[in-house]
């Protein structure tokens, strides 16, 4: 009936990490259990890096998404050889006993032929069969369940996050604000397709979306986890940003101007995007997008293919009156 409360307490969420949270705060309760980790699987140049995403610590689940732990640990998948083999041969589950007193079962969550995240196990015990079964078939149930809810967060053609999701997440950058690290804060970036139309109307749709899809396939290489990259609509998109100074953002957002630019496109050649972007502060989403708009806004009205700072223009006194770029309805 524990189980069953648990089962019913984790298909409420509708939230990716919470969804998470829940699942290894099920997997806790099972007897015997030592500690449960989700850990990130991410690949950069040829290596797989693990980094813990959620963990047991001082009896409370730690969730380094929500707390932007400055340092989180990352070591190469190499370092658990167990678990590199079972997700080279794609399996869907690895046990290990490292010592007779600790039995790790890694499961990797498969979407789409690929596993960016694994749970992991730990009990005191060796798994029997039926703690087995109860395991799996609560795994089950999350991955599916997971699925699901990406399915509902994407975006059917580019595969970034939806709109739908934007408030929460850019909720939990905007608390992440940290007072020790003066001017470091998280930001907020729209970044828009230049004269799209015009490769629409020259190219037709197809070629449009083709497009898209490689600007999405940029953003993904630009920025890194821990950054959350929207479809807003057309040929819109928003990165959120982690915390950071206002020169590195900019010098992200520089480096992705230029990888676009330099980009030769099948077919349709040469691309730009104008970005504008502000501070991600504690205020309301509107607010944000707004400020971060009226920077496009002078980007598109100055030349293009360029990225513009809201507080910078503002302080400069550039931006003479409140526009709102009518591509982005605000909401
Ligand atoms: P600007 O430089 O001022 O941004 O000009 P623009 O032409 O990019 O902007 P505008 O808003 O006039 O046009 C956006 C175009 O994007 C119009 C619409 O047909 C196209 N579009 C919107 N969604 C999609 C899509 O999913 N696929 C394709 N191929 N085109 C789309
Ligand atoms: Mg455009
Ligand atoms: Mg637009």
């Amino acid at each position: 009936m524990h189980i069953l409360r648990n089962l019913v307490q984790m298909t409420c969420q509708r939230d990716h990490l919470r969804l998470e949270v829940s699942v290894l705060s099920t997997f806790l309760q099972l007897p015997h259990t030592t500690q449960v980790r989700a850990l990130e699987l991410t690949k950069l140049e040829h290596q797989t890096w693990v980094r813990p995403r959620t963990w047991h610590e001082a009896g409370q689940l730690t969730s380094s998404e929500l707390e932007f732990v400055q340092d989180p640990q990352i070591f190469p998948l190499e370092e658990l050889p167990h678990l590199q083999a079972c997700i080279e041969q794609r399996l869907s589950q690895i046990q290990h006993s490292p010592q007779p007193d600790e039995h790790v079962i890694w499961l990797p969550v498969w979407m789409h032929e690929q596993a960016h995240v694994c749970i992991e196990v730990t009990q005191s015990q060796p798994f029997a069969e039926n703690s087995l079964d109860v395991i799996t078939g609560i795994f089950n149930v999350y991955q599916n369940y997971q699925s699901l809810l990406d399915y509902s967060e994407r975006d059917a053609l580019t595969g970034l996050l939806n709109r739908k999701t934007f408030d929460e997440h850019l909720l939990r950058f905007a608390s992440s604000v940290q007072a020790s690290n003066a001017g470091y804060m998280p930001w907020l970036a729209v970044i828009d397709i230049d004269h799209f139309k015009m490769v629409n109307d020259r190219f037709g749709h197809l070629f449009g979306d083709e497009v898209l899809i490689l600007v999405a396939n940029l953003l993904r290489s630009s920025f890194g986890q821990q950054h959350r990259i929207f479809r807003f609509g057309g040929e819109e998109f928003v990165v959120l940003m982690p915390p950071m100074s206002k020169d590195t953002a900019r010098v992200a957002l520089e480096k992705f101007r230029t990888m676009v630019a330099s980009n030769d496109f099948p077919q349709v050649g040469y691309v730009t995007v104008s970005v504008g972007f502000a501070g991600a502060k504690l205020c309301s989403p509107v607010e944000i997008l707004g400020q971060a708009d009226q920077a496009l806004y002078y980007a598109k009205e100055h030349g293009r293919n360029q990225v513009c700072h809201f507080e910078t223009l503002q302080l400069e006194g550039l931006l003479r009156r409140q526009v709102s770029h009518d591509d982005i309805e605000l909401f």
